[in-house]
Order: C-alpha cells, then structure tokens, then sequence
C-alpha cells in the first residue's frame, strides 16, 4: 500500500471492517449505525437471517463476464476500455446493490470488495481457456500488467448523492478490494480522483441519451488523486446500464493522460 500520495492508496473500507465500523460524519450516519444496531443482520439478497450476504447470493457475483454494448463514445475519445462484469443486475444481486446504495447496508462494502478483487484478479486468467474470451475473440483480453501497481479508480457519484449515502460508496468498496488484493500479494491502491460536477443531477429515472447529456463534461479529474500515467487503471462501479458513467470516466482519465485498462462493475442490466 502506498500511502505517498494524497488520497491514493488510502484503504478506506479496511481499517475495520464489519458492521460496527463507524464509516462518516454527522447525523446521517449515527442514525444509520443506530439502525444497524436495532435490526437483526439478514442477508441483503434473500434475507437469510445471520448473515450480511449469504454464500447461495454470492454466486450471483461470482461470473466475470465481458459485456458487449454500444457504449455511447463521446467524440475525439480515446479507445474505448473491456468492459467486465460479475453479475446480472436481476434477483439477489440487484436487491443487494440497491441495499447498499439506498437502504444504509454499508456492511455490503466488505462482500462486494472481496468480489471485485476476486474479479480483477479473474481478469489475469481471462485466456483463451475462458468460455468468454473463446466467444468474443483475443481483442477482448485486458492489457493488464500483474507486475504493475494496479490503481482502483471508483466511479464518481455526486457530492449531495454520496453525504446522503453516508460517504462515497464505490470509494468503499474500491478500498476493500485494495485491501483484499493487498493481502493477497498484489499491488494495489485506490485512486478517487473522479468527481462528477454540480450540474450532473442523479441518473435514476433517465434514458440513455438524457443521461450521456448528464455526464457529458461534468465528469472531472483530480489531477493531485490521478493515478500516474503509465499505471493499470481498472475503473470500478456497481451497475453498469447505458454504459454513459463508465464511459465518460474513461474518457476524461485519457484525456489526463491515464487511459483505463479495463471497467469492472458488479452488476449489469441485461440490456
Ligand atoms: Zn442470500
């Protein structure tokens, strides 16, 4: 783990994780922590009660998969990334990312983390014995260096979004992933350096084209939290539907001179 840089690095979910980890400031967040401390833990996909995420969901999460979509590329845009995901965005899956990003369940950082880092790891495996890459051909394997410090880039979520939310939440999860490949040996930091601006309003509810207008110019980079340019960039998100986030991130981290290696969302919707 590197810690030279400001904001790079930081293992933001790893510190302690579990439910009982204060994760933010303010009244938002001490009432949350109270909820947790009320209700009874049950899994956040099929309510099995005793456990935050229960193996049976888990699976649900467990198929890396390249997903093919015509992915809105703004012009002058750098090539387009691999897109990958772990997941449909159906049933246990979808209930517990929406769990996770509306319903307070921040303890679903630590089973989500340990997805995405098993899934950046599949993607060093992603060969020609792959089911996967034997359907859609070599051009879909990810130039990912295993030697090289990989940088978890989180997708951004707005300011007003993410205090509501409790904190950032991909900037959580990406730091559990960190911290779970860090323990396993790799490299690997967090580099929250995506913002999305004042004007971008929240996407729920918007059609493709309305939410490329959204994103369009009002994602930005943090140069003082960009990865350094030459570093595997694997950007991170939990839902990938138009394919407009992921897009407009890579294009504005290739235009700071740092193109995305590969995108790796939890979920996709099948569309
Ligand atoms: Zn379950």
């Amino acid at each position: 783990m590197s810690g030279s840089r400001e904001g790079a690095g930081e293992p933001v979910a790893a510190r302690a994780p579990g439910r009982w980890r204060r994760t933010g400031d303010g009244l938002a967040a001490a009432a949350s922590g109270l909820i947790d401390l009320m209700l009874p833990l049950r899994c956040a996909g099929c309510a099995r009660p005793g456990t935050a995420w229960c193996g049976g969901c888990a699976r649900e999460l467990g198929g890396l998969r390249k997903v093919v979509r015509a992915l809105p590329v703004p012009s002058g845009s750098a090539a387009v990334p691999p897109v990958f995901a772990l997941g449909r965005y159906r049933g246990a899956a979808r209930r517990a990312v929406v769990s996770y990003k509306a319903a307070g369940r921040r303890d679903l950082a630590d089973p989500f983390g340990v997805a995405i880092a098993d899934g950046l790891a599949g993607l060093l495996q992603w060969g020609p014995s792959s089911s996967g890459r034997a359907a859609f051909g070599a051009e879909t394997v990810p130039d990912l260096d295993p030697a090289g410090t990989w940088h978890l880039v989180p997708a951004p979520s707005r300011a007003i979004t993410s205090r509501r939310r409790g904190g950032a939440h991909m900037t959580r999860v990406a730091g559990r992933a960190a911290a779970v490949l860090a323990e396993r040996g790799r490299a690997a930091v967090v580099a929250d350096c995506l913002v999305s601006g004042a004007g971008a309003r929240d996407s729920v509810g918007l059609d493709p084209a309305e939410r490329l207008r959204n994103l369009a110019g009002r994602v930005s980079v943090l140069p003082r939290r960009a990865p350094p340019a030459g570093a595997p960039v694997l950007l991170i998100d939990d839902v990938l539907t138009t394919g407009a986030t992921a897009m407009s991130s890579a294009h504005v981290l290739a235009r700071h001179g740092v193109p995305v290696t590969a995108v790796l969302v939890l979920t996709a919707t099948s569309g």
